[in-house]
Protein backbone atom coordinates (compact mmCIF):
# COMPACT_ATOMS: atom_id res chain seq x y z
CA UNK A 1 0.00 0.00 0.00
CA UNK A 2 1.76 3.27 -0.82
CA UNK A 3 0.74 6.43 1.38
CA UNK A 4 -1.96 7.90 -0.34
CA UNK A 5 -3.78 4.66 0.30
CA UNK A 6 -2.87 4.10 3.18
CA UNK A 7 -3.96 7.32 4.78
CA UNK A 8 -7.10 6.72 2.86
CA UNK A 9 -7.55 3.25 4.35
CA UNK A 10 -6.91 4.65 7.94
CA UNK A 11 -9.63 7.94 7.13
CA UNK A 12 -12.54 5.27 6.17
CA UNK A 13 -11.66 3.30 9.17
CA UNK A 14 -11.88 6.22 11.76
CA UNK A 15 -15.31 6.85 9.77
CA UNK A 16 -16.56 4.25 11.19
CA UNK A 17 -14.62 3.76 14.22
CA UNK A 18 -16.29 2.95 17.73
CA UNK A 19 -13.44 1.90 19.85
CA UNK A 20 -13.99 4.61 21.97
CA UNK A 21 -17.26 6.36 23.24
CA UNK A 22 -16.66 9.53 21.80
CA UNK A 23 -18.15 7.62 18.36
CA UNK A 24 -21.56 8.02 20.06
CA UNK A 25 -21.56 11.66 20.08
CA UNK A 26 -19.68 12.78 16.91
CA UNK A 27 -21.46 13.91 14.18
CA UNK A 28 -18.05 13.56 11.72
CA UNK A 29 -15.31 11.88 12.14
CA UNK A 30 -12.38 14.00 11.90
CA UNK A 31 -9.22 12.07 10.49
CA UNK A 32 -7.47 14.75 8.96
CA UNK A 33 -6.25 16.28 5.99
CA UNK A 34 -3.05 17.10 3.44
CA UNK A 35 -0.67 15.56 1.03
CA UNK A 36 0.69 12.02 1.90
CA UNK A 37 4.01 13.41 1.35
CA UNK A 38 4.11 16.67 3.34
CA UNK A 39 7.44 17.00 4.99
CA UNK A 40 5.03 18.96 8.10
CA UNK A 41 2.38 17.37 10.01
CA UNK A 42 0.79 19.07 12.97
CA UNK A 43 -1.04 17.72 15.35
CA UNK A 44 -3.56 19.36 17.31
CA UNK A 45 -6.28 17.70 20.35
CA UNK A 46 -9.42 17.25 18.57
CA UNK A 47 -12.30 18.17 16.26
CA UNK A 48 -14.82 21.14 17.86
CA UNK A 49 -18.00 22.35 16.82
CA UNK A 50 -17.24 22.75 13.11
CA UNK A 51 -15.33 20.32 12.96
CA UNK A 52 -17.55 17.69 13.96
CA UNK A 53 -19.78 19.37 11.07
CA UNK A 54 -17.67 18.91 8.28
CA UNK A 55 -15.18 15.82 9.15
CA UNK A 56 -12.32 18.72 8.46
CA UNK A 57 -9.66 19.73 10.89
CA UNK A 58 -9.13 23.20 12.27
CA UNK A 59 -11.74 25.06 9.90
CA UNK A 60 -12.91 27.52 13.05
CA UNK A 61 -11.54 30.33 14.31
CA UNK A 62 -8.64 28.28 15.57
CA UNK A 63 -7.90 27.16 12.31
CA UNK A 64 -7.75 30.56 10.79
CA UNK A 65 -5.79 31.87 12.95
CA UNK A 66 -3.15 28.41 12.18
CA UNK A 67 -3.95 29.96 8.64
CA UNK A 68 -2.19 33.17 9.75
CA UNK A 69 0.74 31.28 11.60
CA UNK A 70 1.45 28.94 7.87
CA UNK A 71 2.01 32.10 6.21
CA UNK A 72 4.29 33.47 8.84
CA UNK A 73 6.60 30.28 8.11
CA UNK A 74 5.67 30.88 4.45
CA UNK A 75 3.51 27.51 3.89
CA UNK A 76 -0.04 26.96 2.54
CA UNK A 77 -2.29 24.86 4.11
CA UNK A 78 -2.09 22.19 0.87
CA UNK A 79 1.12 22.01 1.97
CA UNK A 80 1.10 20.39 5.04
CA UNK A 81 -0.99 17.85 6.76
CA UNK A 82 -3.22 18.29 9.95
CA UNK A 83 -5.05 16.16 11.93
CA UNK A 84 -5.60 15.63 16.15
CA UNK A 85 -4.51 13.22 18.93
CA UNK A 86 -9.06 12.12 18.87
CA UNK A 87 -10.76 12.23 15.70
CA UNK A 88 -13.92 12.60 16.77
CA UNK A 89 -15.10 15.40 19.20
CA UNK A 90 -15.25 15.25 22.89
CA UNK A 91 -18.72 16.58 23.79
CA UNK A 92 -18.37 20.56 24.57
CA UNK A 93 -15.06 20.37 23.96
CA UNK A 94 -14.33 18.74 27.06
CA UNK A 95 -10.21 17.16 27.38
CA UNK A 96 -10.12 14.33 25.57
CA UNK A 97 -9.52 10.99 27.86
CA UNK A 98 -6.69 8.67 28.84
CA UNK A 99 -8.62 5.53 27.43
CA UNK A 100 -9.79 7.89 24.42
CA UNK A 101 -6.29 8.63 23.60
CA UNK A 102 -5.24 5.31 23.84
CA UNK A 103 -7.53 4.11 21.41
CA UNK A 104 -7.47 6.62 18.77
CA UNK A 105 -3.39 6.62 19.28
CA UNK A 106 -3.38 4.13 16.59
CA UNK A 107 -4.50 5.63 13.93
CA UNK A 108 -2.33 8.53 14.49
CA UNK A 109 0.90 6.09 14.68
CA UNK A 110 -0.06 5.34 11.32
CA UNK A 111 -0.35 8.49 9.82
CA UNK A 112 2.73 9.47 10.86
CA UNK A 113 3.95 5.71 9.64
CA UNK A 114 2.22 6.65 6.00
CA UNK A 115 3.26 10.15 5.72
CA UNK A 116 6.94 9.94 7.49
CA UNK A 117 7.26 13.81 7.98
CA UNK A 118 10.30 15.43 8.44
CA UNK A 119 9.14 17.66 11.77
CA UNK A 120 6.05 17.29 13.62
CA UNK A 121 4.28 19.87 15.08
CA UNK A 122 2.75 19.52 18.52
CA UNK A 123 0.01 21.76 19.16
CA UNK A 124 -1.24 22.41 22.62
CA UNK A 125 -0.58 19.40 25.75
CA UNK A 126 -2.29 16.66 24.41
CA UNK A 127 0.12 15.89 21.40
CA UNK A 128 3.05 17.20 22.98
CA UNK A 129 2.41 14.60 25.67
CA UNK A 130 2.49 12.22 23.01
CA UNK A 131 6.52 13.04 22.68
CA UNK A 132 7.15 14.79 25.81
CA UNK A 133 4.88 13.79 28.87
CA UNK A 134 5.51 15.96 32.08
CA UNK A 135 7.25 18.65 30.22
CA UNK A 136 6.04 22.37 30.50
CA UNK A 137 4.78 24.11 26.80
CA UNK A 138 5.98 27.42 28.57
CA UNK A 139 9.70 26.08 29.03
CA UNK A 140 9.90 24.39 25.50
CA UNK A 141 7.41 26.23 22.98
CA UNK A 142 9.10 26.45 19.60
CA UNK A 143 12.33 24.32 20.12
CA UNK A 144 13.27 21.12 17.92
CA UNK A 145 14.46 18.29 19.85
CA UNK A 146 15.22 14.54 18.23
CA UNK A 147 12.88 12.33 19.83
CA UNK A 148 13.33 8.57 18.54
CA UNK A 149 13.08 8.91 14.60
CA UNK A 150 11.57 12.38 14.66
CA UNK A 151 12.02 16.04 14.94
CA UNK A 152 9.58 17.49 17.18
CA UNK A 153 8.81 20.94 17.50
CA UNK A 154 5.69 21.61 20.34
CA UNK A 155 3.92 24.85 19.75
CA UNK A 156 1.20 26.08 21.55
CA UNK A 157 -1.95 25.58 20.89
CA UNK A 158 -3.67 28.07 18.38
CA UNK A 159 -7.15 28.15 20.18
CA UNK A 160 -4.71 29.30 23.48
CA UNK A 161 -2.62 31.51 22.07
CA UNK A 162 -5.14 33.12 19.99
CA UNK A 163 -6.85 34.72 23.44
CA UNK A 164 -3.47 35.61 25.31
CA UNK A 165 -1.82 38.61 23.93
CA UNK A 166 1.66 36.85 25.47
CA UNK A 167 1.10 33.29 23.97
CA UNK A 168 0.33 35.34 20.36
CA UNK A 169 2.92 36.84 19.79
CA UNK A 170 5.30 33.99 21.06
CA UNK A 171 3.68 31.56 18.95
CA UNK A 172 4.14 34.11 15.63
CA UNK A 173 7.82 33.92 16.76
CA UNK A 174 7.96 30.34 17.07
CA UNK A 175 6.63 29.58 13.63
CA UNK A 176 8.50 32.31 11.80
CA UNK A 177 11.59 30.28 12.74
CA UNK A 178 9.81 27.09 10.80
CA UNK A 179 11.58 27.88 8.02
CA UNK A 180 15.09 27.52 9.52
CA UNK A 181 13.74 24.11 11.21
CA UNK A 182 13.10 23.05 8.45
CA UNK A 183 16.53 23.19 6.84
CA UNK A 184 18.24 21.73 9.79
CA UNK A 185 15.48 18.56 9.84
CA UNK A 186 16.01 18.46 5.84
CA UNK A 187 19.89 18.66 6.33
CA UNK A 188 19.79 16.19 9.23
CA UNK A 189 17.92 13.38 7.18
CA UNK A 190 19.83 13.77 4.25
CA UNK A 191 17.89 16.55 2.41
CA UNK A 192 15.98 13.17 0.56
CA UNK A 193 12.96 14.41 -1.17
CA UNK A 194 9.86 13.82 0.14
CA UNK A 195 7.66 11.02 -0.53
CA UNK A 196 9.76 8.30 0.20
CA UNK A 197 8.14 5.18 0.60
CA UNK A 198 8.19 4.33 4.64
CA UNK A 199 9.85 1.08 3.90
CA UNK A 200 12.64 2.49 1.95
CA UNK A 201 12.45 5.14 4.86
CA UNK A 202 12.68 2.51 7.53
CA UNK A 203 15.55 0.56 6.34
CA UNK A 204 17.75 3.83 6.05
CA UNK A 205 20.60 4.29 8.14
CA UNK A 206 20.70 7.76 10.03
CA UNK A 207 22.70 9.88 8.35
CA UNK A 208 24.69 12.28 10.56
CA UNK A 209 25.90 15.75 8.91
CA UNK A 210 29.78 15.51 9.15
CA UNK A 211 30.53 18.13 12.18
CA UNK A 212 26.92 18.95 13.23
CA UNK A 213 26.54 18.86 17.07
CA UNK A 214 25.32 15.54 18.35
CA UNK A 215 21.37 14.94 18.60
CA UNK A 216 21.07 13.52 21.87
CA UNK A 217 17.69 11.36 21.52
CA UNK A 218 15.41 11.81 24.37
CA UNK A 219 16.77 14.72 26.30
CA UNK A 220 13.99 17.29 26.48
CA UNK A 221 14.97 20.17 27.97
CA UNK A 222 17.77 22.67 27.90
CA UNK A 223 20.23 22.28 30.62
CA UNK A 224 20.10 26.04 31.85
CA UNK A 225 16.86 27.40 31.25
CA UNK A 226 16.84 31.11 30.07
CA UNK A 227 14.59 33.03 32.39
CA UNK A 228 13.68 36.70 30.44
CA UNK A 229 14.72 36.90 27.19
CA UNK A 230 15.39 40.65 26.21
CA UNK A 231 17.60 39.96 23.24
CA UNK A 232 16.37 38.02 20.17
CA UNK A 233 16.88 34.76 20.49
CA UNK A 234 19.72 32.80 19.25
CA UNK A 235 19.01 29.84 17.59
CA UNK A 236 19.09 26.96 20.21
CA UNK A 237 18.28 23.94 18.16
CA UNK A 238 19.19 20.56 20.85
N1 LIG B 1 -8.77 22.51 17.75
C1 LIG B 1 -8.09 21.37 17.57
O1 LIG B 1 -7.28 20.96 18.38
N2 LIG B 1 -8.32 20.68 16.47
C2 LIG B 1 -9.17 21.06 15.53
O2 LIG B 1 -9.31 20.35 14.53
C3 LIG B 1 -9.87 22.28 15.73
C4 LIG B 1 -9.65 22.98 16.85
FE1 LIG C 1 -12.45 5.84 17.13
FE2 LIG C 1 -10.74 7.83 17.64
FE3 LIG C 1 -13.30 8.38 17.15
FE4 LIG C 1 -12.62 7.19 19.43
S1 LIG C 1 -12.04 9.26 18.79
S2 LIG C 1 -14.33 6.60 18.09
S3 LIG C 1 -10.91 5.88 18.78
S4 LIG C 1 -11.82 7.47 15.72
Amino acid sequence: MNPEEALGQIASEVSGCTSCVLHQTRIKSVPGEGPANAEIMLIGEGPGANENMQGRPFIGQAGKFLDELLRQANLQRSEVFICNVVKCRPPDNRDPLPDELGACDLYLDRQIAAINPKIIITLGRFSMAKYMPGVKISQVHGQMRKIGERFVIPMFHPAAALHQPGLKSSILADFARLPQLLDVARQKTGNQAPAVHKSIEENRPAQPTPGAAPIVPGELLPKNQPEAEEKPRQMKLF
